[in-house]
C-alpha cells in the first residue's frame, strides 16, 4: 500500500487519482530509502513504474521546500522521456502548489525561460539544452537538493557524460542523488561511484526480462515480402495499436509511406522529424487517429505507449537488448500483447543471439498463423 509510505496525504490522493493500487516492486525498493533522504541506484526499466518511484520521494521533499526556487532536478535522454516524465509530474504534484518546467532541444527558447522565470521548483531537462539555458544565465541550479538521473545508461550511450559532469558542477555537493538504469554497466557504476554517497542498491527482477503476458513468435519472410505481409497481419482485427520497428530512419519513412498508400493510417516517429512531427505522430497513435506507428529504436526507447496490441519488427534489430526493449512497449501493466519479428536469410545470426538472452527459442510462424 502507497500509504505505508512516508508521504504527505495530498501525493496519496494524487497517487489514487492516478490509478494507483499497489506499489510495483521498484517503487516498494526505492521509496523508502529514497525518503530517508538516501543516495539510491536503481536497475529498473520503463515500464517498471520508475517513473513515480523517482517523483513521489522528490515531491515529498519539494513540498518542505521554499517556492519559486529549483529544488529538484530531473535528467532524461530524450525529450519525449522529458515530456512524459513532467507530464507525470504534474499529475502527482496536483494541490500541492508545486510547479515544474520541462527543457529539451530542438525548440525555441522563450516558452522554456517563460516556465523557469516563473518560477518552477521542479525542472525536468535534456542535458544540452540545459547547459545552454545555464549558459544563459536563464536558470539557477544552486538551490538543487534533488537530482534524478533518469535512464541513465542511455545518457551515456548517447554521449552526455561531459553534459552531466559539467552539470554537476552547478549542483550543491550535499544534495541527494536518484540513478535509474536499465541496465548497470561499468561506467554507470563509475559515476554512481564519483558522484554519490553510499548509494542503497535497488534492483528488481533480472533485467532483460520480457513481460511474461508478450506472445512472441517469428515468421520466417523474404525481404521483399515484409511490407505486403505486414499489411495482412494489421489487417487483423486483433492489431488495434501495432507499433512497427523499422532499422534505419530511411526505412521507417519508405514504410510509413507505403502503408499510408495502402489505405492504413500510419504515423512515423524517428530522430530526423521535427519536435513537432514526433508529437503530433505521438499523439495520433495514442488517441487512436493512427493505429500503426512506424518508429526507429533511438526514438521508441523509453516511450510510455498505453495499449499496444502488437509489435511487429519489420526489421530484426542487431542487439538482443534492443529486442526486450521493442517488445516491452506492449504488454505493458499486465495487460498481454504480441511480438512478431520478420527474419530473413541474413537474420540468423542476430536471431541466435536474441534467443541466447531470452534463454528459449522463438516459436516459427507459419504465415497463416498469429500467436
Ligand atoms: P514507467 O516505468 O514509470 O514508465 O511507468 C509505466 C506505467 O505504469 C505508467 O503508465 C505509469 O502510469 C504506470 N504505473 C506506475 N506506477 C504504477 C502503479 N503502482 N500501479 C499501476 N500502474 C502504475
Amino acid at each position: 500500500m502507497f500509504s505505508a509510505f512516508q508521504l504527505d496525504q495530498v501525493l496519496l490522493d494524487n497517487v489514487k487519482r492516478a490509478g494507483y493500487v499497489k506499489p510495483t516492486p521498484i517503487q516498494a525498493s526505492a521509496i523508502p530509502p529514497a525518503l530517508a533522504g538516501r543516495d539510491v541506484v536503481a536497475t529498473a526499466e520503463t515500464g517498471s513504474g520508475k517513473t513515480a518511484a523517482f517523483l513521489l520521494p522528490l515531491l515529498q521533499r519539494m513540498s518542505a521546500l521554499p517556492r519559486g526556487r529549483v529544488g529538484g532536478l530531473v535528467l532524461c535522454p530524450t525529450r519525449e522521456v522529458a515530456l512524459q516524465t513532467e507530464h507525470h509530474a504534474r499529475r502527482l504534484s496536483r494541490r500541492t502548489g508545486l510547479r515544474s518546467a520541462v527543457i529539451y532541444g530542438g525548440v525555441g527558447f522563450e516558452p522554456q525561460i517563460k516556465a523557469l522565470r516563473a518560477g518552477a521548483e521542479i525542472v525536468v531537462a535534456t542535458p544540452g539544452r540545459l547547459l545552454d539555458h545555464l549558459g544563459r544565465g536563464n536558470v539557477d541550479l544552486r538551490g538543487v537538493s534533488l537530482l534524478v538521473l533518469d535512464e541513465a545508461d542511455r545518457l551515456l550511450d548517447m554521449g552526455f557524460l561531459p553534459d552531466l559532469k559539467r552539470i554537476l558542477a552547478h549542483l550543491p555537493a550535499g544534495r541527494q542523488t536518484l540513478l535509474f538504469s536499465a541496465t548497470m554497466p561499468p561506467e554507470i557504476l563509475a559515476l554512481a561511484d564519483r558522484f554519490m554517497k553510499n548509494p542503497a542498491r535497488v534492483a528488481v527482477g533480472r533485467p532483460a526480462t520480457p513481460p511474461k503476458t508478450v506472445s512472441q513468435g517469428v515468421y520466417p519472410v523474404a525481404p521483399d515480402q515484409k511490407t505486403v505481409f505486414l499489411l495482412h497481419l494489421i489487417r487483423q482485427e486483433t492489431a488495434e495499436s501495432v507499433l512497427v520497428f523499422t532499422r534505419t530512419k530511411h526505412r521507417a519513412d519508405r514504410l510509413a509511406r507505403q502503408l499510408t498508400r495502402a489505405g492504413v493510417q500510419a504515423a512515423c516517429l524517428h530522430g530526423d522529424r521535427s519536435q513537432r512531427q514526433r508529437e503530433a505522430a505521438l499523439e495520433g497513435y495514442r488517441n487512436g487517429s493512427f493505429r500503426v506507428l512506424v518508429a526507429t529504436d533511438l526514438a521508441a526507447r523509453g516511450l510510455d505507449i498505453q495499449g499496444v496490441t502488437h509489435v511487429i519488427n519489420y526489421d530484426l534489430p542487431a542487439a538482443p537488448e534492443d529486442y526486450i526493449h521493442r517488445i516491452g512497449r506492449t504488454a505493458r501493466a499486465g495487460a498481454s500483447g504480441q511480438a512478431l519479428s520478420f527474419v530473413t536469410a541474413d537474420d540468423a545470426r542476430a536471431l541466435r543471439e536474441i534467443e541466447k538472452t531470452l534463454g528459449h527459442p522463438l516459436r516459427r510462424l507459419g504465415t497463416g498463423e498469429s500467436v
